[in-house]
């Protein structure tokens, strides 16, 4: 029985990672993040936190993590832990890059002192293509950061092929584009839209109040996403991969989308807020991952209409 430790395990892909390694007979750790109030929602919903081994794991804190890592003795370490919200890392620019990206220098310090034949999962992201230098973004776009989390991710990302060309450690990261389930944080666009046509739809409010409506991303959905990363770990070589549809679509699309799925008009209910636009924008992500249709006979099967429907379906149904 393989053993896999995730850090960050109660966000949405954490929950889905550990629901996939479970249904593979993984033994599953899952790190978490300490609070007096720790939300294991997402772990619920899937219905699987009884069957995950819980341990207290803090991305600030290096002795924690060798610790964990001595107490499980992983085969596989997935690294999801992050401040992972774009917005937020404007105001917090500090936290962000001592969790985002110094926590990954310490896990993979740790995975160098306490076992370098741990495999080692970095959750890399579409961001750090930013102010994107071609269309679309492949493993060997040019990085252009444009947010603290983005210049976090660009450092965290360096550090996982340094310690693998250094070391020898088999080291991989997925520059995932942006995924997203019922299951995503709900600050982000996708999430924050599909909750709002719940409940506009139920009559508990009436306006939703976004930034850029214009801005365009690569949407996938999150299960598929979770599947790579594990596929990634079991490769020959250790190599790095994009994951991501191949379509790119506004923000306006996806509500259109949303509104549009539960028989409202998305121009009736949407008012533009400017507290909600970024200092500095990323307006448009479109990712190849043929490398990944390659090599990992991967390809995205979840359309974007399929995936605002299913998000808003379980809004509904949660309201
Ligand atoms: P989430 O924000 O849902 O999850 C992040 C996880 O990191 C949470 O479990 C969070 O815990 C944990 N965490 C935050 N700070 C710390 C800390 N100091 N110590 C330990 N754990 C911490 O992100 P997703 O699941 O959506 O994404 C997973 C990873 O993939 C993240 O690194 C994200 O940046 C990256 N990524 C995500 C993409 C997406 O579209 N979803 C795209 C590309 C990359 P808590 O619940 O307590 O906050
Ligand atoms: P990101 O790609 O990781 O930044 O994911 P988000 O879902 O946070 O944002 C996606 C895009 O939607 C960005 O270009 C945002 O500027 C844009 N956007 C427009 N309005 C909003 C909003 O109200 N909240 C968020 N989170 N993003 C918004």
């Amino acid at each position: 029985m393989k053993r896999a430790l995730i850090i960050g395990i109660t966000g949405q892909d954490g929950a889905y990672l550990a629901q996939l390694l479970l249904d593979k007979d993984y033994e599953v750790f899952g790190g978490y993040r300490r609070s007096a109030n720790t939300n294991y929602e997402s772990l619920r919903y899937l219905n699987i936190f009884e069957r995950v081994q819980m341990l207290p794991l803090e991305l600030l804190e290096i002795s924690n993590i060798i610790r964990v890592l001595e107490h499980c003795e992983p085969d596989e370490v997935y690294n999801l832990g992050a401040q992972s919200f774009v917005g937020i890392s404007f105001e917090q620019p500090l936290l962000t890059s001592d969790v985002t990206a110094l926590g990954t220098l310490r896990v993979l310090e740790a995975i160098r002192t306490v076992n370098p034949k741990i495999r080692f999962y970095q959750a890399s992201s579409s961001e750090m293509f930013g102010m994107a230098t071609e269309v679309p973004q492949r493993e060997t776009t040019r990085f252009y950061p444009r947010s603290p989390y983005a210049v976090s991710k660009v450092f965290a990302h360096h550090s996982t092929v340094n310690y693998r060309e250094s070391y020898g450690i088999f080291a991989c990261c997925g520059i995932l584009f942006n995924h997203e389930s019922p299951l995503r944080g709900p600050e982000f666009v996708t999430r924050k839209i599909t909750r709002a046509v719940a409940s506009i739809r139920a009559g508990k409010s009436r306006f939703l109040y976004l930034g850029n409506l214009e801005a365009q991303r690569d949407w996938g959905y999150a299960p598929e996403y979770v599947e790579m990363m594990w596929k990634m770990l079991q490769q020959k070589t250790a190599e790095d991969y994009v994951i991501a549809t191949g379509e790119a679509y506004t923000v306006r699309d996806f509500a259109d989308a949303a509104f549009g799925a539960v028989g409202l008009d998305w121009r009736k209910h949407v008012r533009v807020d400017r507290t909600f636009k970024r200092p500095a924008e990323v307006a448009r992500l479109l990712g190849d991952a043929s490398k990944a249709r390659r090599k990992l006979k991967w390809r995205a099967r979840t359309k974007f209409r399929d995936l605002v429907k299913l998000m808003v379906e379980a809004d509904l149904a949660r309201v």
